[in-house]
């Protein structure tokens, strides 16, 4: 059984009538890039850089981090990597930041806010990543995207990076792929417009469950709210993908749904083309995919968006899995 298993892990996910996605890993460091290899990734969907800033008294400069982004890069070769920009704040904290404490910290100063308003911070970011372009194939994701402006000011920082790495006559590659996350609902209803701008979205369930639905994601005491197949995230994430798709953009998924096997019929069905999972869900959804009708899926997908609530889709989606 678990050989059986094995045995999708380095295939490609396609399902029975041909349609094939691509299958990618969420990463906190560059070891477990490795492991992500081995377990069938095809890339890396999301590298969480925090980590990088995380449990030390200073931090990383641009050397620092250009070595572990280096690291990532010459590990996945020919493969995509999407590394995200520092998305600190909400739960994650820094010392050396001397971050305030405030009252709703996942509605406050975090993420691509903090990059904006410290544009330092994300700039030297921005040229060790650039600098590790060169050594494979890097993308640059930024987190908590709400608006148009902050996504453009995010360009311009890091437009500035490469002009200012090639007056200094540094490596790097030009023109790398930028995208968001849309991880915040504005982002989302929006996305037709930022799909004009951007080249790809990665949808983030665990936070785009947690703003939709006004619930806490680390609260037990609402945890029975928190629940990504919800009929408004659907709508959600329905939203995206044609907008995406109508711009012939690409979009992705990072969050949680993305590694649930309950979810992967749906997904299939509304067309999502990159699933980005923890290494140790790859085969399974593989394998899952391997078993799918895509066209099949798709009247799946059609007939869970028109339902009225949670406990409807998740028993559609039950019975088509048995
Ligand atoms: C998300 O919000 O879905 C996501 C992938 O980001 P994180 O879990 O790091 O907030
Ligand atoms: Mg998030």
């Amino acid at each position: 059984r678990l050989q059986e298993l094995q045995a999708f892990a380095h295939r490609p996910a396609c399902t029975v009538d041909g349609k094939c996605f691509e299958i990618v890993a969420n990463i906190g460091t560059p070891e477990e890039a490795e492991l992500a290899l081995e377990q069938g990734a095809e890339g890396i969907g999301l590298y969480r850089t925090e980590f990088l800033f995380m449990h030390r008294e200073q931090m990383p400069d641009e050397e620092e981090q250009f070595q572990a982004y280096r690291r990532v890069a010459e590990i996945m070769g020919e493969r995509p990597v999407i590394i995200r920009t520092l998305d600190i704040g909400g739960d994650k904290e820094l010392p050396y930041l001397e971050l305030e404490k405030e009252m709703n910290p996942f509605l406050g100063y975090r993420a691509i806010r903090i990059g904006l308003n410290q544009p330092q911070l994300l700039k030297t970011q921005l040229r060790a990543i650039l600098r590790a372009s060169v050594y494979g194939n890097i993308k640059i994701m930024f987190p908590m995207i709400s608006s148009l402006e902050e996504w453009r000011e995010a360009r311009r920082i890091y437009q500035e990076a490469e002009a200012d790495l090639k007056q200094e006559g540094k490596e790097f590659k030009a023109g790398l792929e930028l995208g968001i996350m849309v991880e915040v609902p504005s982002a989302a209803v929006l996305a037709a417009r930022f799909a004009k701008e951007v080249d790809f979205f990665s949808i983030g369930t665990n936070d785009l469950v947690q703003y939709t639905i006004a619930v806490d994601r680390m609260n037990e005491k609402v945890a029975y709210l928190y629940d990504y197949f919800h009929p408004a995230v659907l709508g959600l994430i329905k939203l995206v993908i044609d907008a995406a798709h109508r711009e012939g953009k690409w979009v992705g998924m990072c969050g949680s749904m993305a590694g649930d096997p309950l979810a992967a019929p749906l997904l299939v069905g509304l067309g999502l083309d990159e699933w980005s999972m923890s290494a140790g869900s790859i085969k399974e959804i593989k394998r899952i995919i391997a078993g799918l009708d895509a066209r099949a899926c798709a009247e799946l997908a059609e007939r869970a968006l028109q339902l009225n609530t949670t406990a409807e889709v998740r028993e559609l989606l039950q019975t088509f899995h048995h």
